[in-house]
């Protein structure tokens, strides 16, 4: 009696803890496994927080870009929180979407590019677009293979109800602050403009949750959510005249959503950014 209950039960938790991918990504999936991967700087850098996680190097060709990214996420929950992470240059974003696929389930894509911001001239975060031709300046080509294939990843692993999720880091003080509106960003501090400018984790003018739409009246009541929380927002207003191209941009315009949040720290203030993950999922879990 008992063996035959095992023989059954047995199969069932093999699939739900497995690192099997969904039969509609199959084919991008180039290599798998943690020490098949080590060649890679990310894999290198966070060997030890990936284990116990799926990780796949997924590859795919579009004109003269063959784009490979970092497929990762939790055998115990694939479908959860997913990020997409576009810059390869963001090192405590890595971190901090490992330590969020750990601890919420779900996982995240990354795009592998040398180490480097931009893959081979194009910025994979202004290369969002469904057109069979170009519409954006810094897209150096159409993008309908690249938009479709990340969207489908994004889609197959994101839970229901999940918004559209980013994970970026920032220089000090940049061109990405809090303290700064613009036509198209409206600012919001949770903290005093004093304290803003001391630049200290939570408070620092770099410490920011993105979010998107295409009303020029900003989503009061998401906004006070997250500022209750102590997260600096900036809201970005999207329309045709304004679109770059870039995953926020596509969320609204190409998806109809403005279900979508990015969260942006300075380089290297991994603790913040995974202090904000936390915050974040309060509100959307
Ligand atoms: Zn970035």
């Amino acid at each position: 009696m008992k063996k035959i209950f095992l023989l059954f039960i047995t199969p069932l938790i093999l699939l739900a803890t497995s690192c099997t991918i969904p039969s509609n990504i199959q084919y991008l999936v180039v290599k798998s496994g943690l020490n098949n991967l080590k060649e890679y700087s990310d894999i290198h850098r966070n060997y030890h927080s990936l284990k116990g996680l799926c990780v796949n190097l997924i590859g795919f060709k579009e004109g003269r870009l063959n784009w490979n990214m970092l497929l990762v996420f939790n055998p115990k929950a694939p479908r959860g929180p997913f990020w997409f992470l576009p810059h390869d240059n963001e090192n405590s974003a890595f971190s901090s979407a490992v330590y969020a696929t750990h601890k919420y389930g779900g996982g995240f894509l990354s795009v592998l590019a040398g180490e480097n911001r931009y893959f081979k001239g194009q910025d994979p975060n202004r290369n969002f677009s469904d057109s069979s031709v170009r519409i954006c300046s810094k897209q150096l080509a159409p993008s309908p293979i690249y938009t479709s294939v990340v969207f489908s990843i994004i889609n197959y692993f994101r839970g229901a109800g999940m918004p559209y999720l980013a994970l970026h880091n920032n220089t000090n003080g940049g061109g990405i602050t809090a303290l700064k509106s613009s036509k198209y960003t409206k600012s919001f501090l949770a903290y005093s403009r004093e304290q803003v400018k001391k630049g200290v984790g939570l408070s620092d003018e770099d410490s920011l949750v993105y979010i998107a739409g295409s009303s020029f009246k900003p989503p009061a009541q998401k906004i006070s959510n997250l500022l209750g929380l102590g997260l600096n927002v900036k809201y970005e207003i999207v329309n045709s005249n304004s679109n770059d191209c870039s995953m926020s941009n596509y969320v609204v315009i190409g998806r109809s959503s403005s279900n979508y949040y990015n969260i942006e720290a300075q380089h290297g203030k991994t603790a913040t950014q995974k202090r904000m993950v936390d915050l974040l999922m309060h509100l959307v879990r």
